[in-house]
């Protein structure tokens, strides 16, 4: 089956679908995105994806590219087109096309939108959490307003490269304090040894995961003591346990750090506790 791509107004076949050398996307990474779980035919958090897009959009001043009802329309019909179940879909609004120069272009340039879905296997997910991942850690040398959802993501692309070519999966990003931040494509979190769960703040240092959002939720019914403070290094790898999340992953469970076995060296009860009761607290859609 030939896949389908949504393309500025157009549905085309992801062999035809370009976008414009001019977009300001490709010029100059300037544009937000969303990618969003699908689940047995449903849309995970949508709303709360899409109100994260919304605040993206309005803090770089990007004009929305459609009518939100009318984005949720076009979400639904790239996952049908698709032929999605389960996955993923990934929405990309950039400022638009004009002419190459640093400033916005002129006022009424219509945003660039762009709509794609693919497939994931549930059991690849499944299999790796059983195992769970190994992660390294690098500097997190990022701008500051990685609260942002946008598509500038240099520094993350590194930190992955870095993690894969050392043959783990995830890179934590350090501080310059020696506390982590999050993954260059997840949140970070840890069991200490007295069994509380702990992330980072939601200031500007992280993206505000909506996984990590959702999970708090799941966290407290589990009665769970939750704190949400910067953890270090050092105190990563005297932890229980240690696990990410991520709309594409949920909660995918850490066993090593820098080489080293966190905890028991496989998945902790915690971890696979919360990814079995994810989806509970989650809105589907
Ligand atoms: N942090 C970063 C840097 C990310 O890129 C992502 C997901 O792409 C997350 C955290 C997790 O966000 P969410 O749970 O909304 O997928």
């Amino acid at each position: 089956m030939s896949r389908i791509a949504y393309v500025n107004g157009r549905y085309l076949s992801r062999r035809e679908a370009s976008v414009n050398i001019e977009d300001r996307g490709y010029q100059f990474a300037d544009g937000v995105y969303e990618l969003c779980e699908v689940r047995d035919g449903r849309l995970i958090d949508e709303r709360r994806h899409v109100e994260r897009l919304r605040r993206s959009l309005e803090e770089l001043k990007i004009a929305w590219p459609l009518v939100p009802s009318a984005l949720a329309v076009v979400m639904r019909e790239t996952i049908r087109r698709n032929r999605v179940r389960n996955g993923i879909v990934y929405v990309q609004v950039t400022r638009g096309v004009a002419r190459r120069d640093h400033a916005f272009p002129p006022a009424g340039t219509p945003s660039s939108l762009v709509v794609t879905a693919r497939s994931l296997d549930p059991g690849g997910n499944e299999r790796l959490a059983a195992d769970g991942i190994a992660v390294i850690t690098v500097p997190d040398d990022r701008w500051s307003r990685v609260d942002i959802k946008t598509i500038a993501l240099l520094p993350n692309v590194l930190a992955k490269q870095a993690a894969r070519s050392q043959g783990a999966r995830e890179a934590w990003l350090v501080d310059r304090e020696g506390r982590v931040t999050e993954g260059s494509s997840s949140n970070a979190w840890i069991v200490t040894a007295d069994g509380k769960v702990v992330t980072r703040p939601a200031d500007n240092g992280i993206l505000r995961g909506i996984t990590r959002s959702v999970l708090i939720d799941a966290i407290k019914a589990q009665g769970l003591v939750f704190e949400e403070r910067a953890f270090t290094i050092a105190e990563a790898h005297t932890a229980l346990e240690a696990f990410v999340t991520a709309a594409s992953q949920i909660v995918m469970p850490v066993v090593r750090i820098d080489g080293r076995p966190v905890g028991s060296g496989k998945p902790g009860p915690v971890a696979t506790a919360l990814r079995r009761d994810f989806h509970k607290h989650a809105e589907w859609a």
